[in-house]
């Protein structure tokens, strides 16, 4: 007890600590609170290791202002902040799914520094929808009859099963009650939608007599769920959409076809598996269909209903749907991504995520090899920079089974472990995003914006300096 009382005294203060670091030019144009923050935080931790008895002795004052130095680089990477991404999964949730196009870019900018005819009609001066004109837009490019717009497809989801399906039964296949991104658990959405799920069929196998089994007075709908995030093969069975909604309209419930991704675009010219769009599925007979709008459809975070006019209507008079809303960043960018729709000829040259789909895998390997290049030229000592095949991911709900043939750059760092190289990319100015395999640094060059390699080529640099006189541990 007496040691760690004369420990915990030779403890500097935090006071110290920041006038020491100030003296020493240690906050390097950051906010003071910053470096305040950043000495409490490593003073209080070695406070409670002393305490705790995992720690003897005091550090020295040098270390505790190197480790201060250290919090506060560190403090940096906090928060949301531009990456690159060299992981080859395109509609990366964590790295922010889809890029905005441009065109999308330019909108947002613009309506977010002036004021923006957000619920005002120009024409007549008076109050109008704000999601008027990209309900139009939608309507035109699905083939619906209406459509809504909300925050994101949970939302969609939950607005829809809450209106049309509140204590009623909503019938589910069980090979289709996914998880999404660790938040989205379907079953959980119907429960606090105030719907009753009710389970038919197995993990692999539901057939249409599942299905009819179930129905009964108490039904309200019977929901479709894309699986999105898994594949199943082998001996497995699942009801078409045209079936379902055959189904339901004769018993007089509602089909509603949770899509996911929601392609508006045909994906079957790209020579990959055709995702399900919500045209095809409206035309099966489904009455509502709802889908993201940062998935394949490569625009902002958004929710999207689309279906029969009279549904549709009744979901946005559901108070929820004002409390679950866009905003006009969100409409800005929706509406011009959609805009680009309209020019299917233009369309895989400008939305990013489309482009980076259908970029040809020969393009990819002459800029993987540029880089590469660059980087041989700078690594130096035991490091091997080399181009290897790849494969990259569109992920995002859509299409898990298809991988897209992919070229990158990997990285055998020599000095330092694989991970830690990783990790030492991520600590950069324009952090990159990376993966290990195999001891080696792979950076898929598909989702790198040729705009950005030059930048990609900048950070690897920076962490050759930074480790060329480490050792490895
Ligand atoms: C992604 C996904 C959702 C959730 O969509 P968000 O836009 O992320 O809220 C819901 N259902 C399915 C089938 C999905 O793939």
């Amino acid at each position: 007890m007496e040691d760690r009382q004369e420990s915990l005294r030779k403890l500097p203060s935090v006071e110290v600590v920041v006038e020491k670091l100030e003296g020493a030019g240690g906050a390097s144009g950051r906010p003071r609170r910053k470096m305040v923050m950043a000495a409490r935080e490593v003073v209080s931790e070695l406070r409670r290791a002393i305490l705790d008895g995992s720690l003897a002795e005091a550090p020295g004052e040098e270390e505790i202002l190197e480790r201060v130095g250290r919090r506060l680089a560190e403090s940096r990477l906090e928060g949301i902040r531009r990456v690159i991404n060299a992981t080859g999964v395109i509609i990366h949730t964590n790295l922010g799914r889809s890029l905005l196009a441009e065109e999308a870019r330019r909108a947002v900018d613009e309506v977010v520094s002036s004021y923006a005819s957000l619920e005002m009609d120009l024409l007549t001066g008076k109050r109008t929808s704000r999601t008027a004109h990209v309900c139009s837009l939608l309507a035109d490019l699905t083939g619906c009859e209406a459509a809504l717009v909300v925050n994101n497809n949970a939302a969609a989801v939950m607005l829809v099963l809450n209106t049309l399906c509140s204590g009623r039964e909503v019938i589910v296949s069980r090979g289709e009650l996914v998880e999404i991104g660790g938040s989205f658990r379907l079953p959980e959405i119907i429960e606090r939608s105030g719907a009753k799920l009710v389970e038919v069929g197995t993990t692999n196998r539901t057939r249409l007599e599942d299905y009819e089994r179930a129905l009964g007075g108490g039904t309200g709908a019977v929901l479709k769920v894309h699986q999105s995030n898994f594949m199943m093969s082998g001996f497995v069975e699942s009801v078409p959409c045209a079936e379902l909604a055959d189904l339901a309209r004769d018993r007089g419930v509602l089909l509603i076809d949770d899509l996911g991704s929601g392609a508006l675009h045909d994906f079957s010219d790209l020579g990959i598996e055709r995702e399900p769009l919500p045209r095809d599925s409206l035309r099966s007979g489904a009455h509502l269909v709802t889908f993201s709008g940062d998935k394949l459809m490569g625009g902002p975070q958004a929710g999207v209903v689309v279906g029969e006019r009279d549904l549709v209507a009744e979901c946005g008079r559901n108070p929820m749907a004002r409390a679950l809303r866009v905003d006009k960043m969100t409409l800005a960018a929706l509406q011009a991504t959609l805009d680009l729709y309209l020019e299917p000829d233009l369309l895989l040259e400008r939305l990013p995520t489309l482009r980076m789909i259908a970029t040809p895998v020969e393009r990819i390997r002459e800029r993987a090899e540029r880089v590469a290049e660059a980087l041989a030229r700078e690594a130096g000592g035991e490091a091997a920079i080399t181009v290897a095949e790849a494969e990259s991911r569109i992920r995002g709900g859509a299409l898990p089974g298809s991988s897209l043939p992919s070229y990158a750059v990997v990285i055998s760092p020599g000095v330092i472990a694989a991970d830690d190289f990783v990790f030492e990319l991520r600590r950069c100015e324009v952090p990159v995003v990376g993966r290990v395999s195999e001891d080696r640094v792979l950076l898929d060059m598909r989702t790198v914006e040729p705009s950005e390699d030059g930048l990609l080529i900048d950070s690897v640099k920076h962490v050759f300096a930074r480790t060329a006189t480490r050792e490895r541990s």
